[in-house]
């Protein structure tokens, strides 16, 4: 597929237009481009992404967005119901937490833009409190191999030294041993996802918190995925161990309201067990020409409707709500990992929970992407070993897409065992992208990003 299938069907605009255009012209435009591109998801047969796919629950945020859409955040003496906002999301997400089982600290939570920037403000908390109170100059951070890579962009952009341990193939959890002979006076906090992206599967968050307690440093949990999901998934019965602030050396926790919260894109919250941490990071000029500046993370201005809308969707659908669409999430999942463990050629990767990953020891699994991808599946492609995912979203939850990824697969199988000899079309690129990552993958990378970014220049005439 190209990535500029509207080059051809609407006007390019290279330069700001002379005159404008009618407002319901660019609204048919924009209605089209949606249709179409809400169609391909709508299916069920997407893996992840979508997470909520209620066209009424997004109306409705639309209408909590629009009301507060072109306020700023940032000014507070305009807008107290900013206020409201935010510390309700962080009180509700605290309580989902058990914050309520700190003792001796006060919790305490950020609003973020998304997983990334609350895995960034952590990074950059641990950072700071660890300067100001251990005189430490040269932070390092040890994640399990599986933690999303927004812990490397964060370390990368705060001059943290990121360890990468090692983690088991068959189970994918991490190497512990590694984990304790690699932190030394230097590391600030480890890593633990709840649950990872890549496989599903919960790192052991309560033998980490130990080894953090006994070292007396941070534990990070990463619950970005799994956050507004996995509590849900526990009180339904399933088998997931503790990850939260029961958790003794749990010191913060990511979970995106933006994913499995059923918010717009572009909210997260950031959890902290001590709100000395948060404040840690806080930024303030006091003796600018301007005025006296302050602001609670590393955003500026922020829009004051993504508050509202994140605000609205937790309290309109409360804990039954949630409640409910995890149910039909698990069992969703429960169908297609059955559906996958039902054929001896797959294997499923270590114990999964709503999200799943899968292999084979007999062929390259991509041949299983190249034939389900003609189905209308997208899967998202991983590596060492090669590998599918799909995270079960509500989409998926739709009668009959169980019944369909099971009977895709069967035939996926019979055309898998017939390429075995050859190499699939597909590949693994984060995003879901296709194509060839070889040693020239730097100058592809390069390529793909300035297709995203400067498409107009890179349109053929
Ligand atoms: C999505 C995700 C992130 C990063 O979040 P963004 O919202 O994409 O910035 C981090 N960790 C996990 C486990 C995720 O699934």
């Amino acid at each position: 597929m190209s990535n500029f299938p509207y080059s051809a069907k609407y006007k390019i605009n290279s330069v700001l237009p002379e005159k404008g255009t009618p407002r319901e012209v660019v609204i048919n435009e924009l209605l089209e481009m949606a249709k179409e591109e809400d169609a391909f998801w709508e299916t069920g047969k997407c893996s992840g992404t979508m997470y909520c796919g209620d066209h009424d629950h997004y109306a409705y945020l639309q209408q909590a967005f629009g009301l507060f859409a072109h306020v700023n955040a940032l000014q507070r003496d305009m807008c107290p119901s900013a206020t409201k906002f935010e510390a309700e999301i962080i009180a509700m997400a605290l309580s989902l937490f058990h914050g309520e089982e700190v003792a001796g600290t006060k919790p305490a939570g950020l609003v973020t833009s998304g997983g990334t920037g609350s895995i960034a403000h952590a990074m950059l908390s641990y950072r700071e409190l660890a300067k100001n109170e251990r005189g430490i100059e040269h932070p390092k951070v040890i994640k399990p191999e599986t933690a999303h890579p927004a812990f490397d962009k964060a370390c990368h952009l705060f001059g943290i030294e990121l360890l990468r341990a090692p983690v088991d193939p068959v189970t994918t959890q991490v190497d512990l041993d590694w984990v304790i002979e690699h932190i030394d006076k230097n590391t600030v906090a480890l890593v633990g996802s709840a649950c990872n992206y890549g496989y599903g599967t919960i790192d052991p968050i309560s033998e980490l918190s130990d080894i953090a307690l006994d070292r007396g440093i941070g534990l990070h949990v990463d619950g970005c995925l799994g956050g507004f999901i996995l509590p849900f998934g526990e009180m339904l019965g399933y088998d997931i161990p503790p990850f939260d602030f029961r958790v003794e050396g749990v010191t913060t926790i990511s979970a995106d309201t933006h994913k499995y919260g059923y918010a717009f894109k572009g909210t997260s919250v950031l959890l902290f067990r001590d709100m000395k941490l948060r404040n840690s990071q806080y930024f303030y000029l006091t003796d600018w020409s301007g005025g006296k500046y302050c602001s609670p993370g590393m955003d500026g201005s922020r829009s004051a409707g993504l508050l509202a809308a994140t605000w609205a969707s937790m309290v309109h659908l409360g804990k039954e709500g949630y409640l409910k669409y995890a149910k039909m999430i698990f069992e969703t999942a429960k169908e297609m990992i059955g559906a996958v463990r039902s054929h001896a050629e797959l294997r499923i990767i270590g114990n999964p929970t709503f999200l799943f990953s899968f292999t084979s020891d007999e062929f390259d699994i991509y041949h299983i992407n190249d034939f389900m991808k003609l189905k209308g599946w997208r899967f998202n492609g991983q590596q060492y070993p090669n590998a599918l995912h799909m995270a079960v979203t509500r989409p998926q939850t739709q009668p009959g897409v169980a019944a369909e990824f099971a009977s895709d697969l069967t035939e996926a199988i019979e055309y898998a065992k017939s390429k075995k000899d050859i190499v699939p079309m597909s590949s693994a690129v984060y995003g879901g992208v296709a194509g060839g990552m070889t040693s020239e993958a730097d100058e592809f990378i390069k390529m793909f990003m300035a297709e995203m970014m400067d498409g107009f220049q890179a349109i053929p005439d």
